[in-house]
């Protein structure tokens, strides 16, 4: 990217609610239902019913706000956003316009350099969602599935803060990361219960007005956000440069060609001609409910990852990966607690063998096939001697497979450590005599064979001597 230019993003990222039932009636949220069978006629938009607000989304909002330093508004209202639609079956879309429930807020991120910064969140509004079409199977016409009519979205969105699609993925993450610390929701971005509408603009660098965006629509997976914008900026500057100027309009990614396409520009825009909806009243919180409300926050992402620091002395960066989510820093916590190794020790496992087992295999650290405490009794094995390190990735292997704990894969596959020192002498003799010529070059003064010393006696015990006893053993055979 040319360094004539600034690249300016704000996110606006929906983010589904959990509750089991809808925002304003009392059909089921669940995913993957058969099609119209979890809208009422709330969510079928007929005459003559009235929307109720559902409590529990309110709590859920303020849970956020709180977790982002936001002020939570005593007063909001929901407005009528009209637009038409064959998935709206009201006409409109119920939402929160002038008045939303959460108000400025902000959030800490790392930039591409890795030096903390502060992200501004403008306001974070509740909504309902809308319908589906579905194309697929329908010769001449489309289908229309209202179950997920209703379902409860709150939409967070930022300042135009972020100055790289880095920024705007460290962020996106940040706030994936707290919503599902708070259990307001699954996150789930496959389902749709997460995504983002990314504006992006680029100015030259040093000008203060922000240049002209376009709205980047519905991008459902990180990597997505971060090609789409990549792709964006490049795009947006090659216009520019070539005498163009850049349209504020709407675009969709199309993944499978990896760029952006235009989707409708602002004069075809919407009017949504917003007004409040007389059907429901205004949203009013006590203070006592928003202090009800923070006592019972967890421990969020940032606060967890300062206490690792602290608490277990282990690398920031290793800190900030094991606190993305709660339950991977409850399984870190409990095999640090579960066995005598060393915090960081156990830190390295989590994030390297078992992070790529666990991704290998597609599976959430809740269904690990290594438990917490056999992660922890593997790893006493290592600060015990028993096998090293190198072996141990072996037994962790086998017990991922399901042949036991470390220790019976250890005592099945007779790889315990060979840590006799007679035993270790006497291979390191036949090695010294099979190898006269790395001999004579090591004792004239070519250190670094002792790493082939090393290799040969490993493989001769099929890498069960103890490591730094064959050092040792080699290092006076050698005379040094
Ligand atoms: P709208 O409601 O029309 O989408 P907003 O003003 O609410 O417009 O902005 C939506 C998002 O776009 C916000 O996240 C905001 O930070 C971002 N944004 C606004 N102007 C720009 C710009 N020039 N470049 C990049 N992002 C922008
Ligand atoms: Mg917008």
């Amino acid at each position: 990217m040319s360094a004539a230019w600034e690249v300016v993003i704000g996110l606006e990222i929906h983010t589904q609610l959990a509750t089991r039932s809808k925002i304003f009636s009392g059909a089921a949220t669940a995913y993957g239902a058969e099609p119209n069978t979890q809208a009422c006629l709330v969510d079928l938009g007929y005459p003559g019913v009235l929307p109720v607000l559902n409590r529990e989304v309110v709590r859920m909002a303020c849970k956020f706000g709180l977790a982002v330093n936001a002020q939570i508004a005593e007063r909001s209202v929901f407005a009528r956003k009209n637009y038409f639609y064959p998935d709206l079956p009201k006409g409109y879309q119920i939402s929160q316009y002038e008045l939303p429930i959460v108000g400025a807020g902000e959030l800490m991120i790392k930039d591409d350099n890795g030096n903390e910064k502060r992200i501004g969140i403008t306001r974070a509004h509740l909504e309902e969602d809308a319908g589906k079409s579905i194309h697929e199977g329908f010769a001449a016409s489309s289908g229309i599935d209202l179950n997920r009519a209703g379902t409860p979205l709150l939409e967070i969105v930022s300042e135009p803060d972020m100055r790289s699609a880095g920024e705007a993925v460290a962020y996106m993450r940040k706030i994936h990361s707290i919503v599902r610390y708070l259990g307001i929701s699954d996150g789930n971005m496959q389902e749709g219960s997460f995504r983002c509408d990314a504006n992006v603009s680029v100015r030259p660098r040093g000008q203060d007005e922000l240049g002209t965006r376009t709205e980047l629509k519905n991008l459902n997976s990180f990597r997505f956000v971060e090609k789409a914008i990549n792709y964006e900026i490049e795009r947006q500057i090659d216009l520019i440069e070539d005498g163009g100027e850049v349209v504020q309009e709407t675009r969709l990614y199309d993944s499978d060609k990896d760029e952006t396409r235009s989707m409708r520009s602002k004069e075809e825009a919407n009017d949504y001609r917003y007004f409040p909806d007389p059907d429901l009243l205004p949203v009013v919180i006590e203070p006592a409910f928003i202090e009800q409300v923070r006592s019972e926050l967890p421990e969020l992402p940032a606060a967890k990852q300062q206490r690792f620091v602290d608490e277990y002395g282990i690398r920031n960066d290793d800190a900030d990966i094991l606190t993305v989510s709660r339950a991977l820093a409850d399984y870190y916590e409990a095999a640090v607690g579960a066995g005598k190794s060393g915090a960081q020790v156990v830190a390295n496992w989590v994030i390297g063998d078992l992070s790529a087992a666990l991704n290998r295999d597609g599976l959430e650290i809740d269904s690990s096939k290594v438990s917490a405490v056999h992660l922890a009794g593997l790893l006493d094995r290592i600060s015990d001697n028993t096998i090293s390190g190198k072996i141990a990735k072996e037994v962790f292997d086998a017990m991922w497979s399901g042949e036991g704990t470390a220790d019976e894969v250890i005592a099945a596959r007779g790889l315990k450590q060979i840590t006799d020192t007679s035993a270790i002498e006497a291979i390191v003799d036949d090695v010294i005599a099979a190898n006269p010529s790395q001999v004579a070059e090591y004792k004239a003064g070519k250190d670094k064979l002792i790493g082939y010393f090393v290799g040969q006696v490993m493989q001769k015990t099929g890498g069960k001597a103890n490591p730094g006893q064959v050092n040792q053993v080699l290092k006076s055979k050698l005379g040094q």
